[in-house]
Order: structure tokens, then C-alpha cells, then sequence
């Protein structure tokens, strides 16, 4: 094995946080995971890959680390599920300097502990060039109870908790700065990197906040009829549950919680629709949700209908078609 990859195990089990969901973790040839009593296990993978999900020129190693928890324990929390456990597999090339590796699992290991999640194991690799990441979270939900993308029924109220879009307008800022060939290596590396990073106002330094406690609260209202976690975007994870539940959906546009950033202003509406990456909750329920939820505000955007595809409503009334990543330039890249 590689001087590397000894060196990164060890500061994984250094900083690894043990938990009571661990029989045993990491150092034996499997995890044991304690499941409670009366559970189903839920389970989630998620690829976080250099230049497709992050660029080392443009996110700290921090907040990629962070983000690609995020991804993991986001999918936990649209179950209204809690996390038993994650397991990280890592490939690494050589040209990754190791400071970067270590900031990585960092930002990754203090989301792990701020959520009590422990990382009872994974495996490293020499990759050929830059670096891959997957994340797998273990976690469990009492049996039947999973909230599921297919239960919205026509007349059901749509929600979304937080604010979105503004993990897409901080990235487009960095491809504007990019294009007009700024000087991100000589000058402007470190804070544009730290504006990525304030993309919302609320959580300055510290990027997205998986809704796990927002999830687990309305399931156990059991008032949520269908719910899913904005990864990919508010019209893309919308048209999920359409799909799954066999509805049309309606949302208005001067409803949507569009992200303040740090001008003070907020994002376009297109950012908001459209952007990815802000792990907000979407869910849809008969009966009328309260405006914070876990201390989390839950914003009502729309209806569900019958068919018909999904309709925006402008600020005249007026309806026109929306379609899921209605945004060419989120496609494809990041
Ligand atoms: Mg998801």
C-alpha cells in the first residue's frame, strides 16, 4: 500500500467519531451497524468526482467535503429518515497534494460530527488522475413509514423549506469570473472560493445544511404525502415527484424563497427554478404546514394537480410551461 494511502486511512480512523449505531467500524473486514427496533434501513449513494462536482481551483476542500456528506445525509432526511452511519470511498491521484485530501475529509468528518453520524468505514485507491469520492449513508426509518416521491395527490399543497438557488448563483459568479479570465489563480483564488461558499446568507461559512430534523418532524406528523431533497433543482426534483406520483403540478413564482446573497439582493427567479446543489426539502401535504418547521422556514409555492405537466404562474397570473432544468447551462457540467 502506497505511503499515501496508510497515511490517509490512519487520519481517517484518527478523526472518525465512534457512535452508538457502531458495533464495530472501521479496522475489521465490515461495519456492524445496530439498527433499532421496529427500523427499516434506508441507503444512498452518491459519486462526488473532481470537475464534475467540484474543481479544486474553485470550492475550498472544506466545503467539498462538506457537500459531499451533504449529498448523503440530504437523501436521509427527504425519507424523513435519521442516519445510522456513512462510509466514504476514496481515490486520490498523486497530483492531489495531501493537504488537500486532509482538508477534504475535514469538511467532511465535521459535518459528521455536527450531525452525531459516525464513519464506520469505506476504502482508498490510487486514482489515475484527480479525485473520486463516493459517499454511502446508512439510515433507518420505522417500518412503512419511509416518505416516499409517488404519494402526492391532486389539491395537495406544495412546500419548500429554506431558500434556494443560491448554490448555482455562487457558481455562476465563478464561471462569469472564469470567462472574462479573471484572475482566480493570482488574486481572487481565495475569496472566490469563500464566495462559493456564502452562496446563502444563512449558513455563511459553512455551505448547505441537510434538513434531517425538518425531515424526521413532518414524518412523524405523518401530514406529508410525497417529498424529495432539491439536489438537482427546484423544476427537476419537482417533475421527480410528478412522475412518481402520476400529477400535474402548479407553482407561482413570486412564492418561490429565492436565496439572499451577500450583496443584500436576491437571486433571479432562474437560479431559484433551476439551480442545484441547495438540499432543501420539497414536499407536498393536504394540510396546511405551519411557517417554520424544526426552526426551518416552509414556504408554500403551488398545487398539486391533476395532469398537465407543471405550470409557473408569473406575477400577472399568467401560466407558462415549466420544464425540468429548464436551464441549458446547468447540464452536463457541475
Ligand atoms: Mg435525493
Amino acid at each position: 500500500m502506497p505511503v499515501g494511502e496508510k497515511r490517509l486511512i490512519q487520519n481517517i480512523r484518527r478523526w472518525a467519531r465512534r457512535g452508538p449505531t457502531v458495533a464495530t467500524g472501521i479496522g475489521d473486514d465490515c461495519a456492524v451497524l445496530r439498527v433499532p427496533r421496529g427500523h427499516e434501513l434506508l441507503v444512498t449513494t452518491d459519486f462526488s468526482i473532481e470537475n464534475v462536482h467540484f474543481r479544486r481551483d474553485w470550492h475550498s476542500p472544506e466545503v467539498a467535503g462538506r457537500r459531499c456528506l451533504t449529498r448523503g445525509l440530504s437523501d436521509i432526511a427527504a425519507m424523513g429518515g435519521e442516519a445510522l452511519a456513512a462510509f466514504l470511498s476514496l481515490a486520490v491521484a498523486s497530483d492531489v497534494p495531501q493537504k488537500w485530501v486532509d482538508r477534504f475529509l475535514k469538511g467532511l468528518l465535521d459535518l459528521a460530527n455536527e450531525f452525531k453520524v459516525p464513519l464506520a468505514g469505506g476504502d482508498t485507491a490510487q486514482s489515475l488522475r484527480g479525485m473520486q469520492a463516493d459517499i454511502v449513508v446508512i439510515g433507518s426509518v420505522p417500518k412503512g413509514k419511509a416518505v416516499l416521491r409517488s404519494g402526492a395527490k391532486p389539491g395537495d399543497f406544495i412546500y419548500v423549506t429554506g431558500e434556494l438557488g443560491g448554490a448555482a448563483a455562487a457558481l455562476a459568479e465563478l464561471e462569469l469570473a472564469e470567462s472574462k479570465r479573471a484572475s482566480v489563480r493570482l488574486s481572487g483564488h481565495v475569496s472566490l472560493s469563500g464566495r462559493f461558499s456564502v452562496g446563502s446568507s444563512r449558513h455563511a461559512s459553512k455551505g448547505p445544511q441537510p434538513r434531517l430534523a425538518v425531515g424526521q418532524r413532518l414524518r412523524l406528523r405523518g401530514v406529508v404525502s410525497a417529498m424529495i431533497d432539491v439536489s438537482d433543482g427546484l423544476s427537476t426534483d419537482l417533475e421527480h415527484i410528478c412522475q412518481e406520483s402520476h400529477v400535474g403540478a402548479e407553482i407561482e413564482a413570486e412564492a418561490i424563497p429565492q436565496a439572499l446573497v451577500r450583496s443584500g439582493k436576491r437571486v433571479g427567479l432562474e437560479f431559484a427554478l433551476h439551480g442545484g446543489d441547495d438540499y432543501e426539502l420539497l414536499f407536498t401535504s393536504a394540510a396546511k404546514i405551519r411557517a417554520r418547521v424544526a426552526e426551518v422556514r416552509v414556504t408554500c409555492i403551488g398545487r398539486i394537480m391533476h395532469s398537465g405537466g407543471m405550470r409557473l404562474i408569473d406575477a400577472e397570473g399568467k401560466a407558462r410551461r415549466l420544464k425540468a432544468g429548464g436551464w441549458e447551462h446547468f447540464r452536463g457540467n457541475l
